[in-house]
Order: structure tokens, then sequence, then C-alpha cells
């Protein structure tokens, strides 16, 4: 770890608004396998942040190696934890935030997305909107993040590009608005036409060891596109783009802040081409940090990213990345003031009070200490347990931000250690995983089980494969009576009525509030009859 980032972080001529105007924190939506770590990979390369492709991979295989944790995560392919990567181009500093792809891991992601100011949506330009894809939309949407597209794969046979485009109109109800248009795919593809500036760039298959990159763009004017195109692939491209261009609506910035249009960008994230273009198109429309709304004592206030207060919340837990050194990070989103090393910061609703002496940014290769940060910026403060997702972090202490729901989970298991004498570890170790978000834990009135709860199957995996790694404990989870788990909300009254009547379904979570485990949905049904004046709750903001 070096404790110097790179230098123009800190630009000292840059005031608060201005330095919060050139971040970019976004993040890659995508159905599994559509190309969101190669694209990751390669802008990290568009941006200067790594050199050589394969660093992204091997930057978690170095992880893994160094840790041995989520050897799931490995053997599955699948990218379980998120993450941030930060890199300085063009005078705009980028956040990426890495999101997990499988649908088992979606409320982290959901967690996620609530820090980005905008989403980049991978398509696989052979299989169009996937389900996965939509659903990230969704989550999107609901949080009026705007979303840009990048047709991947391209270099392969793809479908007719009218076709993907009609689809994000119909299946996202979207306004798709190319900014480039494709000349061929596969085995004839041959570049895109830049339809902004009347350009042709050329895309040119490379051997694996050829650094040359694509040639450079060319003039439509004249006759440079015969260098790269025969007449009849000419006649193609620019038929097809007067087309587009006649058929959908012209990209509106303001259209696509408001969730309306995606602009549509092409290319090969393998091959890196449109990649450079991507990053651009990132650096002109995506938005800078907003305004966030809050209560201040009560109150209702917008916090501006040009705010002299220094305020942020907390997403995503991260643990135990290395077991050696049980360390715990806390990334926490800027929403505004100046952030500098060593700074106190207070918790809202604890009042508790730290000062942020390590606190890390995650510049691609290394994480480093982070001297500054602003608006917009991530930061990883390293902590014991003091933070949790969703906590509101601020100079007074005063201010509060929406906080992160809960979802019901959707699986409920009982966990038993395989040796009775860790029963107190294992009770610490859910609680930490708890905490983290990783799953639910939910400890019912009678009796010494712990019932955990997530969403997918594939988290009970992980659940155990981190118990045993990081915490020593062998656990077995078997099928609990219970099939869903709601939040309670009401009159104190009402509430105290239902929970002596139904003792025995009362557990309480990890905030130690009562939650109902109802055997079968239908059971929630019945009971809402019987007390309407008890809300049952899907999701719950912690208090
Ligand atoms: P993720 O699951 O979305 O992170 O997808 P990956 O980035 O791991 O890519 C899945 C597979 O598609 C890998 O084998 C990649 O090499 C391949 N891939 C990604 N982008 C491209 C591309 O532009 N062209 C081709 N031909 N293959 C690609």
């Amino acid at each position: 770890m070096s404790s110097s980032p790179p230098a123009d972080i800190a630009n000292p001529r840059l005031g608060l608004a201005d330095q919060a105007a050139r971040r970019r924190t976004f993040a890659i939506i995508s159905h599994p396998d559509a190309g969101k770590t190669t694209l990751t990979e390669n802008l990290l390369l568009a941006g200067g942040a790594i050199r050589a492709a394969g660093a992204v991979r091997a930057r978690g295989e170095n992880r893994r190696t160094r840790s041995d944790w989520m050897k799931i995560e490995r053997e599955r392919g699948i990218s379980v934890s998120a993450s941030v990567m930060t890199f300085d181009h063009d005078g705009k500093m980028f956040n990426l935030l890495d999101t997990p792809g499988h649908e088992d891991f979606s409320e982290d992601t959901y967690r996620t997305l609530t820090a980005a100011d905008a989403a980049v949506m991978v398509l696989d330009a052979a299989k169009g909107i996937e389900p996965q894809t939509l659903k990230l939309f969704e989550v999107c949407r609901l949080r009026d993040i705007p979303i840009l597209t990048f047709i991947n794969k391209m270099d392969r046979e793809a479908q007719d590009p009218f076709a993907l485009l009609d689809e994000i109109g119909s299946k996202l109800a979207l306004d798709p608005a190319p900014l480039y248009w494709p000349a061929g795919s596969g085995g004839r593809f041959k570049g895109m036409i830049d339809l902004r500036r009347e350009m042709f760039v050329p895309f040119r298959k490379r051997g694996s060891d050829d650094e040359e990159g694509h040639p450079e763009a060319v003039s439509l004017k004249g006759n440079s596109l015969a260098g790269f195109l025969d007449e009849a692939e000419q006649a193609e491209v620019e038929e097809g783009a007067m087309l587009v261009q006649e058929a959908s609506k012209p990209f509106d910035v303001q259209s696509f802040l408001e969730g309306h249009m995606t602009p549509v960008f092409f290319g090969s994230a393998l091959r890196h081409f449109g990649v450079d273009q991507l990053l651009e198109g990132l650096g002109a429309y995506a938005p800078p940090p907003k305004a966030v709304s809050a209560t201040k004592n009560g109150e209702s206030v917008d916090v501006q990213p040009g705010d002299k207060e220094v305020s942020g919340f907390i997403f995503k837990i991260q643990a135990n990345m290395d077991p050696n050194h049980r360390d715990r990070i806390a990334f926490l989103r800027l929403t505004s003031g100046k952030f500098s090393r060593g700074m106190k910061l207070k918790v809202q609703n604890t009042g508790r009070q730290l000062s942020v002496n390590a606190p890390v940014m995650f510049f691609a290769s290394d994480r480093e200490l982070a001297e500054e940060a602003y608006a917009g910026d991530v930061i990883g403060i390293p902590n014991h347990g003091v933070l949790r997702v969703g906590d509101s972090l601020s100079e007074t202490g005063t201010l509060r931000f929406a906080g992160l729901p809960n979802f019901a989970p959707e699986i409920l298991q009982r966990v038993r250690v395989k040796d009775p004498l860790k029963a107190k570890h294992l009770k610490k170790a859910l609680e930490g995983l708890a905490e983290e978000g990783v799953t639910q834990l939910f400890r019912p009135s009678i009796g010494a089980d712990f019932i955990v709860g997530a969403v997918g199957q594939l988290q009970f995996e992980v659940m155990a494969d981190r118990l045993a790694n990081e915490y020593q404990l062998e656990v077995i989870f078997e099928p609990s009576p219970y099939a869903e788990a709601r939040w309670l909300g009401g009159e104190k009254a009402d509430l105290e009525d239902f929970m002596g009547k139904h003792r025995a379904a009362m557990a309480t979570d990890i905030d130690e509030q009562p939650v109902f485990l109802a055997k079968s949905s239908w059971e929630i049904g019945y009971v809402s009859e019987r007390f309407p004046k008890v809300r049952f709750e899907r999701s719950k903001e912690r208090a």
C-alpha cells in the first residue's frame, strides 16, 4: 500500500463543486457472460489505470490465492464481491462500481446501485436483452439511474442491429439513440460510423500479440472508406446509418438524464474496440453527483455535492478479504464536502464518532490510502464492526440519508454448527455476516436455533464456505419450517397484541426488530386479515 494517490486528485485549484462536477460514478450491469469483466478491464485500460489486459482477472486471482476466500467464485466463474475501481482520465475522475452478475446476489447489486450515478448496460450482440439484464435494468429505473448501452461482441456473428434497438425500445420502454452504427459483424465486422462526427472508425482484427491497435478514424467525405470497405459494404453501412437516423429520435442529453433515452455504443470489449468511445461518452454525458435528499435533525434538506460539510452513506461492507487480518471495510459513498484523511466523522444513528485515519481508495491495480476525496467518490473505511450498511456519516452526525432497504428473504434455513462447543462462536460469525449484508439472521424467540435468510441458494453456499474458511466453523443448513419473513409495522398496542398471540412464530433480526416467520404466504394473508392494523412488510429500512 502506498500513500501517494495520483497527483491530479489533489488539484488545489478546483473548488468543491468543480471537484464534484468532474466525478463520474457508475456501475456496469449485464447478464452473466455478456462481457462485464472484459469491458471493466478494457475501460481501465482505456482510462490508463492499467497497462495490460488481463490485469483485472489477475488481480482477482491474486486476491483469491492470497486469501483463498470465495473458492466458489472461482469454481463457478462468477463474481460474488463488489468493489470499486477509480481512475483519472481526460480531466474526469471515474469511479467504477463492480456489481455481482449472478441473480442470487441481487440485493448486493441493488445496494451498490444506490451509490452509482449512471450505469452501463452491456448486451451481448448475439443475445440482446437477457433475463438478468432486464432485472438489473428495472433496479436502475426504480432509482432513476440513467443508462448507457454498450452492444458488445460485434466481432462475433450478431443480431441485426435494428432488431437490437427495437428490443431495447420494446422490452425496456427506453428510446435507443445510437451514436455509432456498425459495419457488419463477426468475420465481416469492419468498424462503425460515428454518427455525430460523420467519421468512420475502422476495426482491425488483431493477432493476440499485435499491439498496434485499430486504425485512426477517417472522414466519411471523399473516398477514404474505400480503404476499409468494399463497395457493397459501404453502401450497406451508409444506408443503415441513414435509416437509423431517420427512424430513431436524436440523442437528447436531458431525455437520457431523465431515464427515457439511452445512447447506444457498439464494440468488442475483447478486441478493445469501441471502448474509448464508451469512455468518452461516459465523460461527456453521464451525470456528475447530484443533490441527495436527507433529513437534518428531522427536517428535510437537499445535500449538495458542493456543500462544505463532509457527508456520505455506507452502501457495502466487505469483510475478511484477508482472513489473517480480520479486516472489515465499509464502503462510503461521499455526498458532499472535501474529505481529508484523519477527519472525524459521526454515525448518525449511533452518534459514534470515528477518526478516519486509514481510508482506502481502489486504484484498479492496488488499494491506496486516500488523502482526499469529494462527492461522488467512494472510500473504504477499515473498521471493526462499528459501521453498518445504510449508516449515514457526516461531520456533525445530524444528516440522515434514506436507509437502504433490507428485503424479505426468499429462502429460510436453520443453521447448526457440527461442534456444539462452538455455538457461541457461530453466533458471532453469523452476526458478522448479517452485518455485512451477506445474509439475514433471525433469532426465534423460542429455542436456540438460528434461522438464516437469503434471496438465493448460492448465498448459503457462499456463507458455508466463508464460515469454514474464515471462522473455522463447519455448519449444516437444514430446512426450516418457515417460508416467509415479514417485518411488522403499526401501533405498539396492536403489535404487542399480535406478538403475544404468535410468540412461537416471532423472531428478532440483527437490529432486534421483531419479525414474523410464516410457514406459507397463505398464512401471511390469513394473519393480515385477522390483524388489519398490523402491517406485514417485505422490506425494512434500518431505523
Ligand atoms: P461477464 O460474465 O459478463 O463478466 O463476462 P466476461 O467478461 O467474463 O466474458 C465472457 C466471455 O465472453 C469470455 O470468454 C470473454 O472472453 C468473452 N468476451 C467478452 N467480450 C467479448 C467480445 O467483445 N468479443 C468476443 N468474441 N468475446 C468476448
